[in-house]
């Protein structure tokens, strides 16, 4: 046994943290209470604000017009949210969001 295995390599965390890969829908602050909310705010508004499309709850998007990053009070706060499709939604945040 030469070797540690505390003391191998490891020094360097790596520096390019994926910040872009998607945190599961728990840690967004996605949980079953904004499922439901989701849910009831999709069959009350069910037209995309971009394009006017009209889909069922699963195919739209609920888009945040201010990024709320995490902060409750923007997240929850529904003049800040509009139906969007996948594709206008897809659009927006491929520019970053
Ligand atoms: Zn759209």
């Amino acid at each position: 046994m030469a070797r540690s295995p505390k003391n191998n390599k490891r020094e360097q965390p790596a520096r390019t943290v994926p910040t872009r890969q998607r945190l599961s829908s728990n840690q967004r602050g996605y949980n079953y209470q904004w499922q439901q909310a989701r849910i009831s705010w999709l069959q009350a508004n069910p037209v995309c604000a971009e394009c006017k499309w009209i889909d069922v709850p699963r195919n739209m998007v609920i888009d945040h017009i201010q990024p709320h990053r995490g902060g409750r009070l923007l997240f929850w706060d529904r003049t800040n949210w509009q139906t969007l499709c996948r594709n206008c939604h897809d659009q927006k945040t491929g520019r970053g969001e």
